[in-house]
C-alpha cells in the first residue's frame, strides 16, 4: 500500500491517491498507507508513453541496451516504450521481437513494445512476417522500417492491407530516398551558407501525402512518423478532414529547435549534436508544429531517442551519425515548448504523451485516466523547478543531447509501474 499525497492530478487540485496491488484503489483527502510519498506541489501525469525509441539491442549495446535506455525512460516519467526495429539483426521476425520483449521483461524499468520491420532486413524488397510477429508473445500492432523509407507505393500498399487483419497500424518514415540523396541539414538559406547537401521539406511531404491517399485507399491504418515540416502539417490536416485513419507524431526537439542551431551553437557552426533526421527545420516550421499538436492534428510526440556513441557523433558533421537522445528531457522540453507559451495545459500534455500514443499503438493497460480502478501507472513531475541540463548525469548509455548547458523547466520526481515506483526522489530505485 502506498499513498501518494497532495499530488495534483493534472494540474487541479491537490489530492492523496491510494495505491493497492497495483491499482489506483482510492482518491482523496487524508488516505493513509503504509509508504507515503509526500507529492506537495508536484504534478501527476498518466505514465508516459513513447511510440518511437531505438533501444539498440540487438547490435548496437555500444550506444544503448534494453537495460539502459529502460531505465532512461523511467528517469524521464515513462511507463511504456516502443522498441524500433533497425536493430541489427533487423527486428523482422518473430524471434527477434520476442527477444526484444522479453528483455524488457527482464529490465523491469518500463513495458517494452517492439516495433516490427515493415520490410525483411529493411530492404524495401519484400513484406517482412507481419502476421508472425503479431501473433507472437510481443503481439506486434505497430510496424516501421523507421531509419529508412518504406519508398516503393506497391510495399506500402501491401503492408496497409496487411496489418488490417489484426488492427495494426504502419508507422512511416517519410522521406523520398532520391530527393534527400547526401542530404545533411533541411534544404534553406542556413544549408546554404553552410554548404551543407539540403534536405528539402518535399522529400517528406510527398511521401505524407502519398501515404495518406494509400491508407484512405484500402482503409488502413497510417502512423507518422516524425512530421517537421508546415507543409506536412497542412497534408495531415486535410487526411483528417477527409475522415481518413492518419495519425502523426512530432519529436520534442522539433517542437524546439531550428536548423539555425547548426550555425549558431556555442562551440561554432557544424557542431553535429544537431545532425537529425529528419533534419531541424526552420521556425515557421517549429511554429505550425506547436499549432498542430496544440489543436491535434498532431496526435502525439514521440521523442524518437536516438542514442549514439562518443565516436560516432564527435567527428566532422558529414561523417556524424544522425540522432539525439531525448526520453530523459522530453517532458521538460513539451513544457518549455507547449506549456510555457500557454498552447497545451497539463491534461494535454498528459493526452499528447500518454493516452493517445497508448491508443495509437493499441497498449491496453498504459494511457488510462489516474482514475480508481486503473492500473497505477503515474509519472510524478515538479514543474516549478529550472536546471541546466547535464549530460554527464543522464542513465542512458549515450550523451547525445543536443540540450547541453540549456536551462529548461522541470524534473521527474517519481515514476511508478503499475504500483511499483522506478524512479523515487529523481533516482532510479
Ligand atoms: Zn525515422
Amino acid at each position: 500500500m502506498i499513498v501518494i499525497r497532495n499530488a495534483r492530478i493534472l494540474g487541479g487540485e491537490p489530492r492523496d491517491i491510494l495505491i493497492v496491488n497495483g491499482l489506483i484503489s482510492e482518491i482523496g483527502a487524508g488516505l493513509g498507507g503504509e509508504t507515503v510519498i509526500e507529492a506537495e506541489g508536484l504534478i501527476a501525469l498518466p505514465g508516459l508513453v513513447d511510440l518511437h525509441t531505438h533501444l539498440r539491442e540487438p547490435g548496437r549495446e555500444d550506444a544503448e541496451t534494453v537495460e539502459t535506455g529502460t531505465r532512461a525512460a523511467a528517469r524521464g516519467g515513462f511507463t511504456a516504450v516502443h522498441a524500433m526495429a533497425n536493430t541489427s539483426p533487423v527486428a523482422d521476425t518473430a524471434g527477434v521481437v520476442e527477444q526484444v520483449w522479453r528483455r524488457g521483461q527482464e529490465a523491469g524499468h518500463c513495458d517494452v513494445h517492439p516495433v516490427g520491420a515493415v520490410t525483411s532486413g529493411l530492404e524495401g524488397k519484400h513484406l517482412a512476417e507481419l502476421g508472425a510477429m503479431a501473433d507472437s508473445q510481443a503481439r506486434v500492432r505497430v510496424f516501421s522500417d523507421d531509419g529508412k523509407c518504406v519508398s516503393d507505393a506497391v510495399l506500402m500498399r501491401r503492408a496497409l492491407e496487411y496489418v488490417k487483419a489484426f488492427d495494426g497500424v504502419v508507422a512511416q518514415h517519410a522521406q523520398e530516398p532520391r530527393l534527400t540523396e547526401g542530404a545533411q541539414l533541411n534544404e534553406g538559406e542556413v544549408s546554404g551558407r553552410l554548404g551543407l547537401t539540403g534536405w528539402p521539406a518535399v522529400a517528406e511531404e510527398a511521401i505524407i501525402a502519398r501515404d495518406c491517399l494509400l491508407a484512405a485507399h484500402v482503409g488502413s491504418r497510417l502512423h507518422v512518423c516524425h512530421v517537421s515540416t508546415a507543409g506536412s502539417v497542412e497534408i495531415i490536416r486535410w487526411a483528417k478532414s477527409k475522415g481518413w485513419n492518419v495519425t502523426a507524431e512530432v519529436t520534442p526537439h522539433h517542437l524546439l529547435l531550428t536548423d539555425s542551431c547548426a550555425e549558431e551553437s556555442p562551440v561554432g557552426p557544424y557542431n553535429p549534436i544537431y545532425k537529425v533526421n529528419p533534419p531541424l527545420r526552420t521556425q515557421d516550421d517549429v511554429n505550425a508544429l506547436r499549432e498542430a499538436l496544440a489543436d491535434g492534428t498532431i496526435d502525439c510526440v514521440a521523442t524518437d531517442h536516438a542514442p549514439h556513441p562518443v565516436e560516432d557523433k564527435e567527428t566532422e558533421w558529414g561523417a556524424a551519425a544522425m540522432g539525439m537522445i531525448g526520453l530523459e528531457t522530453a517532458l521538460s522540453v513539451v513544457q518549455e515548448a507547449m506549456v510555457e507559451t500557454g498552447l497545451l495545459d497539463w491534461a494535454g500534455v498528459a493526452d499528447r504523451m500518454s493516452t493517445r500514443p497508448a491508443r495509437i499503438g493499441r497498449l491496453s493497460g498504459q494511457g488510462l485516466a489516474l482514475e480508481v480502478g486503473a492500473p497505477a501507472n503515474i509519472t510524478l513531475y515538479d514543474p516549478a523547478v529550472r536546471t541546466p541540463v547535464d549530460p554527464t548525469a543522464m542513465v542512458s548509455r549515450s550523451r547525445n543531447t543536443p540540450y547541453e548547458g540549456l536551462t529548461l523547466p522541470g524534473r521527474v520526481v517519481a515514476t511508478f509501474l503499475r504500483g511499483r515506483p522506478t524512479v523515487l526522489d529523481g533516482k532510479l530505485v
